[in-house]
């Protein structure tokens, strides 16, 4: 299996390892050092997105039919691998993602537990047996895979995204097209091989890398019947304008703005290591990260000391060196973004309380790294507090009350993830209650979601699906109800009402 070197990787269909018909690649470059090559992949185009689905499209008729518990054995084993080969794909991700190496340990275990999580499924994917109105008839429902599904994929979960999917997908029955982002191919490579070693057939896992187009060809195609998409709600709504017209499923997971609230009688030393972890792992660069932070008026000073003396000592580097604390920006266009809003936050009037620039001195200057950063006296109105920076950059917001910090809270376009720090069981339930995200915590920050338990946001961060535990079944099955009647003559349901 190649996993670091610089070597040309091919895209995968119906079993077979195939050059794009485009002959164009791309590269993948580390981003905390850009003349580290980690390896080049084929630039795609509609053709190749054609071959794969015509392979998927087969493979479904065969993969359908295989019973869910032989299914899941295969996944199984795809854990166990997984879990064999946890550094060597943790260092691999580090290396063309950018997170420090405890956090992609973290990605990868994600994937683990999704993995063996999904393997549980193929002998539950539990219907319902409920009684018929009729006499000697019999009512149950039971899932049907839906067939050819479009996986399409970020960079900021490289290895742990794509298994939310596609696992789901594989034990409801389906087959799969995948598209990774073209900023961490080496990670879905990865993991492919880890399927194909597990045994999964030709044709049920196909990978296609490349850009947008090869995404817009597998979210207009007629033989695809599911689109799961997680990225930026720019790209999602044009996801969801492409699969309109042949009714696809479409399950999408899109941005955040999410909100931390700290009231007065908070732990405070709790809250700010909360928010440290909530803000700055991953360099910002979570669809849950804590970008808010809305401190009571009463602990508001002594917050912001705190929290920005400890963003301040955060240790900037490589994060495949043992010391580093938060690593780079995952691309160049993604830091942009950053100093754009640095800019943009200034010219607001918000307090610059720390960072502030991008980092291009020594140890630095081949890579895309920027200061922890945190605006303070943020007013909810500015720029910096409704849109979603997607870097290391956190605004405090000052508020008098839990009310206001509600308000506050839901006043964005998104909503993902929120949480509260309080010691007060009333206000606690209040806010859980209050605050519109389809994810909340209590005395943590907004990070931290678990692979049993529903996964995604309301307004313009999803469209109504989850995906993890039983919800992401869901999205990759749809049921169908089935009646038997065994009186042996006709009998009408609402129609032939029986006296008792
Ligand atoms: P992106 O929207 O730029 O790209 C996501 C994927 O879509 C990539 O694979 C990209 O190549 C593909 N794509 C681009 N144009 C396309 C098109 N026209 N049709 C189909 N596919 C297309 O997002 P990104 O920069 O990779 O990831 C960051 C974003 O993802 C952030 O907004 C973040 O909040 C979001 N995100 C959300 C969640 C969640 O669960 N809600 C999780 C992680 C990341």
């Amino acid at each position: 299996m190649a996993t670091a070197s610089a070597t040309v990787h091919q895209n995968y269909v119906d079993g077979q390892w195939v050059p794009s018909s485009s002959g164009q690649t791309f590269e993948n470059r580390n981003p905390a050092k850009t003349d580290d090559l980690i390896g080049v992949f084929q630039r795609s185009n509609a053709k190749d997105v054609d071959t794969a689905l015509d392979a998927a499209a087969r493979a479904c008729q065969r993969w359908r039919l295989v019973p869910a518990p032989l299914r899941a054995e295969i996944l199984f084993k795809a854990a166990q691998i997984v879990v064999a080969r946890k550094e060597e794909f943790a260092r691999d991700m580090t290396r063309e993602m950018g997170k420090v190496l405890n956090e992609t340990r973290g990605d990868v275990q994600e994937a683990i537990d999704m993995t063996y999580y999904m393997a549980g499924e193929g002998r539950r994917m539990f219907g319902q047996t409920v009684p018929s109105e009729l006499r000697n008839k019999f009512a149950m429902s039971v899932r049907q895979p839906l067939g050819v599904c479009s996986i399409i994929t970020p960079w900021n979960f490289p290895m742990a995204i794509p298994s939310w999917k596609i696992m789901p997908a594989l034990v409801c029955g389906n087959t799969v097209v995948f598209k990774p982002s073209s900023n961490t191919p080496l990670s879905a490579l990865n993991f492919l091989n880890v399927l194909i070693e597990a045994g999964v057939p030709k044709g049920v896992v196909n990978m296609v890398t490349g850009g947008a187009d090869v995404g817009t060809a597998m979210t207009t195609d007629p033989r695809v019947s599911v689109v799961s998409f997680t990225g930026s709600t720019d790209v999602g709504r044009q996801v969801n304008q492409a699969a309109a017209p042949t009714f696809k499923k479409v399950h999408l997971e899109m941005g955040g703005k999410n909100v931390v609230m700290i009231m007065d009688d908070a732990n405070l030393e709790l809250a700010v290591d909360g928010c440290l972890w909530g803000g700055f792992g991953t360099s910002g660069q979570r669809c849950t990260a804590a970008s808010r932070v809305v401190v009571h008026e009463k602990v508001y000073k002594q917050f912001v000391r705190e929290f920005v003396a400890r963003a301040k000592s955060l240790v900037v580097g490589d994060g495949l060196i043992a010391e580093t604390q938060m690593g780079p920006s995952n691309s160049e266009a993604q830091l942009q973004t950053v100093i754009k809003y640095v800019r943009i936050g200034q010219e607001e009037g918000a307090t610059l309380a720390t960072g502030g620039h991008r980092l291009d001195k020594g140890a630095y200057a081949k890579g895309f790294f920027h200061e922890p950063t945190v605006f303070t006296d943020v007013n909810p109105k500015m720029r910096i507090a409704r849109e979603e920076i997607f870097g290391p950059v956190v605004s405090v917001i000052p508020c008098k009350s839990l009310e206001e910090a509600i308000a506050i809270g839901n006043g964005v376009e998104y909503g993902l993830s929120a949480s509260i720090y309080t010691q007060d069981i009333n206000r606690a339930f209040q806010a859980m209650r209050d605050l519109y995200t389809g994810i909340f915590y209590v005395n943590a920050p907004t990070i931290g979601a678990e692979v049993h338990l529903p996964f995604g946001g309301t307004k313009n961060t999803g469209n109504g699906h989850r995906e993890a535990g039983v919800a992401a079944l869901e999205v990759f099955s749809e049921w169908k109800s089935v009646y038997i009647d065994f009186s042996g003559r006709l009998q009408r349901a609402q129609i032939d009402v029986e006296q008792i």
